[in-house]
């Protein structure tokens, strides 16, 4: 018999669905948890255990009375802090947002908590989401669960480690470069960025707002597409929200990989991909030919310009963003005898130092006489990116790569040299650019840590995707290793 903290979240809300456990035992048991584990992984930037708890009560009492059960009733979920919850503090990981609380709830949260879930507390992560490693948290340093000296990767680490801690079953993060896929593959779990536009971005702090995009982490493919149905779907309060409903992502998991062609762009993963990572990036793909995919090789010609592409879109698109926090209108404010004065204290005091640097990059490349030769030109480049893939996706259903080109690295390893930092998310960001689905799934591990295979899909097929996960998950037991943390 398994700990309560040890269930999915489909067998909680299938539980307390039958009402053969209350929602508060759950929340109960996942909260004792994180009070012996916390200190030693601090994912969590703000708890809400009093919240929590009634709000589990009250759903016990509402099932008691006969209320048919919520998809996921009783599901606890951890959210990354750069989503809003009304009148709680959101701080994006940042000193600028302190004691800022926002008017209203992300429609993704709010989703959630109709469908029965249950938010434990808010999550730690790198500052406005840019980052690798969560190192540039404002805050603190969350640390790998499966190895304390190494970092759960970023931007998202909090959330990764702690559904990788078993704090929580799933959790909420944000991808604009790979913030959800990076963090899962370091942790081992499974994490996965819907397609841009398939779940509604209000209340979620803009980072990069043509790629940012919220998405679920899991222990297993199952659990997060049962999220992913309560997520996604059309929001008035998006304009870039697709008006599509959302599938039952579950229902299409039994369909397996038969037939499936998955594609491997073998020449973009030549170079830099560790020894230990691309042997079990291959044996990964074995397990899914043996479960009866055909994998064959594609081109990704100009895969190899999308790091130098994003740094160009994402910082312009940040630059405009982080205008706003002026120290007038939310959170830090830092008294100067005259306004302008208290713009820049205000923003100098409050950023860290990437936030600087990609404020300033942004600014620089929209400034008037380098626009078109860095912005313009970065568009055009995505457009060839978006490209590749479909030319790619004419000739296979979902792409294969390793998540990241390394395991999860030692604190302060890549602090110094912020393009080695950025390289982290070498094989992640092309499917930001193209607007692609795109998941981490763990598939093993070299030296004794996780190790994620990534699988892209067309644009809102996640169904695909979880399929590849799913049957993966059906034939190897990599999901059900947890990492050496007695509670
Ligand atoms: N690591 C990338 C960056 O620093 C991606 C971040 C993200 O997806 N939010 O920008």
């Amino acid at each position: 018999m398994s700990a309560l903290w040890e269930l999915s979240a489909t067998e909680i809300a299938a539980r307390v669905g039958r009402r053969s456990l209350s929602a508060e035992e759950v929340v109960r048991a996942h909260l004792d948890r994180i009070a012996a584990l916390e200190p030693r992984v601090d994912a969590f930037l703000h708890l809400l255990p009093d919240r929590a708890l009634a709000a589990a009560r009250g759903l016990d009492a509402a099932l008691a009375t006969g209320l048919a059960a919520p998809p996921l009733a009783g599901v606890p979920v951890a959210l990354k802090d750069v989503l809003d919850l009304e009148g709680l503090p959101t701080t994006c990981g940042s000193r600028i947002l302190e004691g800022y609380r926002p008017p209203f709830t992300a429609t993704a949260v709010a989703r959630l908590e109709a469908a029965g879930a249950v938010v434990l507390g808010k999550t730690n992560m790198d500052e406005f989401a840019m980052g690798s490693s969560t190192e540039r948290s404002g805050y603190k340093k969350t640390r790998n669960p499966w190895d304390l000296e190494r970092v759960p990767g970023g931007s998202s680490g909090g959330s990764a480690a702690a559904v990788a801690a078993c704090l929580a079953p799933v959790a909420l993060g944000s991808d604009t470069g790979g913030s959800i896929r990076q963090p899962a593959a370091l942790c081992g779990v499974v994490g996965l960025k819907p397609t841009y536009g398939r779940v509604s971005r209000y209340g979620l702090v803009a980072f990069a707002s043509s790629l940012d995009q919220i998405g679920p982490f899991a222990r297993t493919v199952e659990d997060a597409a049962l999220v992913c149905s309560s997520l996604c779907g059309w929001d008035p309060h998006d304009a870039t929200s697709a008006a599509l409903a959302a599938p039952d992502f579950r229902a299409a998991l039994a369909a397996g990989v038969e037939g499936l062609r998955i594609g491997v762009p073998w020449a973009f993963l030549e170079k830099g991909v560790a020894t230990g990572v691309l042997a079990t990036f291959r044996e990964a793909l074995r397990v899914l030919e043996a479960a009866g995919a055909r994998v064959v090789e594609i081109a990704l010609p100009h895969a190899p310009h999308a790091i130098a592409t994003y740094y160009l879109v994402a910082t312009a698109e940040a630059s405009s963003n982080l205008a706003r926090y002026d120290g007038v209108r939310y959170g830090l404010r830092v008294p100067a005898p005259d306004l302008e004065r208290l713009y820049g204290e205000t923003r100098d005091r409050g950023f860290g130092a990437e936030v600087k640097r990609r404020i300033i990059l942004g600014t620089f490349v929209l400034s008037a006489g380098y626009h078109d030769a860095y912005y313009g030109r970065a568009q055009r480049v995505r457009t060839l990116i978006r490209r590749d893939f479909e030319t790619a996706f004419a000739a296979c259903d979902a792409v294969a790569t390793p998540t990241t080109p390394t395991t999860a690295f030692r604190f302060g390893e890549k602090t110094e040299d912020p393009l080695e930092m950025y390289l982290a998310d070498v094989f992640t960001v092309p499917a930001n650019l193209a607007g692609i689905p795109g998941a981490s799934i763990p598939c093993g591990f070299a030296g004794g840590l996780p190790v994620g295979l990534q699988i892209l899909g067309r644009p809102f097929d996640e169904e695909t995707i979880l399929r590849v996960g799913h049957a993966y998950q059906q034939a190897t037991d990599h999901h059900r290793h947890r990492p050496p943390l007695a509670a």
